[in-house]
């Protein structure tokens, strides 16, 4: 089958875009059994449902000569869960309905309502929009249902699960009754087969083979992880992938805050999507993520659904979500128009059971894992530097001469050595970690990676790998330690570290952090101090300055490190409370738009 069915007119955008043959989705709702139908359809995330129903209602709403009428009470209407899925419905049925003419007007939250209304007075043929808006608009009689021919239902099970029935059901009810109904959804819960019983005339229900099943393009990692670690292990994924874009995922707004931080800290460009952001922001985050001008995109499960970028080459789910169909809507993100893609989750060794239940939920067979080491990832490196197209390029005249200038001066190693350098600044330094399934140095038992052994066992040793801790309520009660003795003494210069010991500082991961990213010596450490919130650490004078310079430079740990100014005596904790932490500014609490308005 190809398009040629299909009105000239779509054909002929379909062809523009090089869509020579429809998606079995496509096929289904083409197909003869299907024509002037109400439809039921599950297919996979990622298969063409949008360019699907936009074919579908193509008869309802074009003319008997396949022309668009004049535009005036909307013909067919969409209804999608979220704003960004919305206007992104609404930008595949511009480009559908291009040579057809048609005037399309979104309805979104968040957007000017008073434009939206003014757009529907000069007429559309069709409206996308969400639930809540688009009730507004009936309801102000904005909007005109009285002529449409076609609704649809996209992502059906997500706006139930966000709560849209009443609003859904509603403007089912201000629709002509003999409208055409297709629903459209990635999975066929209850709910979606009541609402389907209760509004449809005999629909046809079309299932594409692998609808609610993990998808063929998508390759699932399970990547074992240290809970504090999950961060690094996101930055070493990132980093292992390079992906054109990537996303990844956290349950919550205060998580998706953090993880964008860090990775911004580290020199990824990024951006995030969460419920918080205003519909402006989210576009300034969308638009980014178009033009690549940013890769990754940190995100919440409800701000991310449906979006389609064709690029996602890896999607990371750095806290498990909370059920398989979550599992798969975050998935359907990547393997997109038939590109391959990587879902990877990081999964804490006690939350192994639940991870595992899930990947069989969907189907996916995961290969599992610890994290990428930082020692792989120096390799990939090396290897993606000495196939950069930039060497491979044709030089220009130009730079040849500056080339030969550059050479005049230094030997090619040297300028070897220099581009190298410069070919590393721009990448986030990898970081090291470990896999709690291959053990630690530091527990004596050995550890099986595989899974042959009971659950208890698996669990056992990974829970904690820093030795027996207080229970937690007698840990604020620990003596403060001593200011240590100064090793260097009348030749220390202080520094103090934003973490402490509620953040699992450890001079056993502390000191080679410090050589590594401040290139010293550990012979050059004295002492270090930690206390519940921050840390202080003795650096030689004689490699301090050096160290101040190099410990600032991105594409290190998300810690703060600075000097400690004046007596480090006097700086370094008072015993009374073990903190000496300055004192922070109070946190600024959280001011809502509508307050902000309020208060002017
Ligand atoms: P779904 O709603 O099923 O998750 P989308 O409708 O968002 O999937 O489509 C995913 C991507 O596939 C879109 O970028 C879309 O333009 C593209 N696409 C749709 N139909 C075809 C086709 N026949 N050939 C190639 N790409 C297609
Ligand atoms: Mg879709």
């Amino acid at each position: 089958m190809n398009f040629s069915d299909t009105s000239p007119l779509l054909a002929r955008a379909l062809a523009e875009r090089q869509y020579s043959d429809p998606t079995p989705v496509q096929s289904a709702v083409l197909a003869d059994a299907a024509l002037n139908r109400d439809l039921v359809v599950s297919a996979r995330t990622g298969s063409g449902k949008t360019v699907a129903y936009g074919l579908a209602f193509a008869p309802d709403i074009l003319d008997t000569e396949g022309k668009m009428p004049a535009p005036a009470a909307p013909l067919a209407l969409v209804i999608a869960p979220t704003r960004e899925l919305a206007l992104q419905v609404k930008r595949e049925l511009e480009w559908l309905y291009a040579f057809a003419g048609a005037h399309i007007v979104a309805c979104v939250g968040g957007m000017d309502p008073g434009l939206e209304r003014k757009m529907l007075g000069r007429g559309a043929q069709i409206v996308v929009g969400t639930p809540g808006r688009l009730r507004d608009h009936i309801e102000r009689r904005a909007l005109d249902c009285s002529n449409l021919a076609a609704l649809v239902l996209d992502e059906a099970d997500e706006m139930l699960d966000l709560g849209f029935r009443e609003d859904i059901e509603f403007i089912l009810d201000a629709t002509p009754a003999e409208r055409r109904t297709l629903l459209f959804s990635a999975t066929i819960p209850k709910g979606i087969a009541a609402l389907a019983k209760r509004y449809q005339r005999d629909a046809l229900r079309v299932e594409v083979a692998g609808g609610e099943r993990g998808h063929s393009d998508i390759e699932y990692r399970a990547v074992r992880v240290l809970p504090r670690e999950i961060e690094q292990a996101t930055i070493n994924l990132l980093r292992q992938a390079e992906a054109e874009c990537a996303i990844v995922f956290c349950n919550t707004r205060e998580s998706v805050r953090h993880l964008h931080a860090t990775l911004q800290e580290r020199g990824f460009s990024c951006v995030l999507l969460s419920g918080e952001l205003s519909q402006h922001e989210r576009n300034q985050s969308m638009q980014a993520l178009r033009d690549g001008r940013a890769r990754v995109c940190v995100a919440t499960d409800v701000a991310a659904r449906g979006i389609d970028l064709n690029n996602v080459g890896i999607v990371i789910h750095a806290e498990l979500p909370h059920d398989s169909e979550t599992l798969q809507h975050r998935s359907g993100r990547t393997g997109r128009a038939g590109r391959k893609g990587v879902s990877a989750l990081l999964v804490p060794m006690a939350r192994r059971g639940k991870a595992e239940a899930m990947l069989r939920d969907v189907g996916a067979r995961a290969e599992w894992s610890g994290p990428p080491t930082a020692d792989e990832i120096r390799k990939l490196d090396q290897e993606r530097m000495l196939k950069d197209p930039l060497l491979a390029a044709e030089p220009e005249e130009r730079d040849i001469e500056l080339g030969r200038l550059l050479l005049a001066e230094r030997s090619p190693e040297q300028l070897g050595a220099a581009l190298v350098r410069l070919y590393r600044s721009r990448l986030p330094a990898p970081e090291d970690i470990a896999d709690p399934g291959t053990g630690f140095s530091r527990d004596p038992r050995p550890h099986d990676t595989r899974d042959s052994r009971p659950q208890k066992f698996r669990e056992g040793p990974f829970k904690d790998d820093r030795g027996p801790r207080p229970a937690f309520e007698d840990r604020g009660a620990q003596k403060p330690r001593k200011p240590g003795k100064e090793r260097f003494p009348g030749n220390a210069v202080w520094f103090r570290l934003d973490i402490g010991r509620r953040k699992n500082a450890d001079p056993k991961w502390l000191l080679p952090m410090l050589c590594r990213k401040g290139e010293i010596d550990k012979g050059d450490i004295g002492v270090i101090n930690i206390m519940d919130t921050e840390t202080r650490v003795e650096i030689s004078q004689a490699v301090a300055e050096r160290f101040a310079l190099n410990i600032k430079r991105p594409g290190g740990e998300n810690i703060r490190v600075e000097r400690v100014n004046g007596d480090p005596k006097k700086a370094a904790p008072p015993a009374a409370n073990g903190d000496a932490a300055p004192k922070k500014k109070p946190k600024q609490k959280y001011i809502s738009k509508a307050e902000r308005e309020a208060a002017k």
